[in-house]
């Protein structure tokens, strides 16, 4: 029987960083929902935010020719104070993905970011978690209101011309095809016209509160050599692949990893290219996935 003592465990090297992400807010975020890996919450301190002076300095060491994307998370990324001049700064080296759940996402908010993008070459994109189109279901998992404030939030984008993508995690095992017709029909009343693109269904990542309050991975319910052969998975499949996360702490390999010492790759950006193991429970979630989790895909 295979343990965890005794897996061999495939790497990565990244060689070109193509997805930037910048985890602003820590972990501090103005919802708690019961699934969130990183146990995200308005008092979770255990992680101080990224000031803008970080976040230039990080840009000034990245190859410009190959970086395509920089995301911006937390926490919910909206609550920090400079979050205005870090949209700014970013969206002068490429594309700014912001994610969020949309809850303080208003008219006057959606229009000056708006400005911001038609002052500048690149795109803002928002992507907002919405976990079921059916209010009830949703509130249930990321609390009561919240369905209400998320969709005000995007229809403020809509109607300021963004197109945002919608993020849900399909909690519920519903089939799904099925659980992304209900999502086109809901979402079609918007004056939005939803694609595989600008909806992304994942599996959920069983840490943190999820782990808590729904299950956790099986003692080997983990990526080896031969379960990725078996799988026909590829590793450019896994955000890890062309991702890192700066921190205030360091650098992560990915965003399911900032809240483990083991996700560390080192403290700055040049440390990156070391051989990353997929030796964690998390990855299992991408092996099962056979897809980017975090990272847009664009070329569906
Ligand atoms: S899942 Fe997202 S919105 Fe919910 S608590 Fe975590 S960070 Fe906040
Ligand atoms: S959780 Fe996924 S993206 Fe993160 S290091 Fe593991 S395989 Fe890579």
């Amino acid at each position: 029987m295979l343990t965890n003592l005794n897996f061999q465990a495939p790497y990565i090297e990244m060689t070109n960083l193509n997805n930037l992400w910048f985890q602003i807010t820590g972990f501090i975020c103005n919802l708690k929902c019961k699934h969130c890996y990183l146990s995200c919450n308005s008092t979770n301190k255990t992680r101080n935010f990224l000031n803008l002076d970080k976040i230039r300095k990080t840009l000034d060491q990245v190859n410009k020719k190959t970086l395509e994307e920089i995301y911006l998370t937390g926490g919910e990324p909206l609550l920090h104070r400079d979050i205005n001049n870090i949209i700014r700064y970013c969206i002068k080296y490429a594309d700014v993905n912001i994610i969020t759940n949309g809850t303080l996402i208003n008219d006057k908010k959606a229009r000056f970011l708006r400005q911001i993008e038609i002052d500048n070459d690149y795109e803002i994109i928002f992507r907002i978690s919405l976990d079921h189109y059916k209010e009830q279901k949703n509130d249930d998992i990321r609390g009561k209101g919240s369905y209400r404030k998320t969709l005000s939030g995007i229809k403020s984008l809509i109607n300021n011309g963004f197109n945002p993508v919608i993020n849900a995690v399909n909690l519920w095992q519903e089939d799904e095809s099925q659980f992304r017709e209900g999502f086109f029909d809901f979402l079609s009343q918007f004056n939005f016209e939803p694609s595989e693109i600008n909806l992304k269904i994942t599996p959920p990542v069983k840490t943190g509160e999820f782990a808590k309050n729904f299950s956790v991975y099986n003692e080997n319910d983990l990526v080896t050599v031969e379960s990725l052969k078996k799988n026909n998975c590829s590793l450019k499949n896994f955000d890890c692949y062309n991702t890192r996360v700066i921190t205030d702490d360091g650098v992560y390999a990915c965003p399911a990893l900032v809240n483990d010492p083991r996700g560390k790759t080192g403290e700055t950006l040049a440390d990156s290219a070391n051989k990353f193991f997929l030796e964690l429970n998390a990855c299992f979630s991408c092996q099962q996935a056979n897809k980017k989790l975090f990272n847009n895909e664009w070329n569906l």
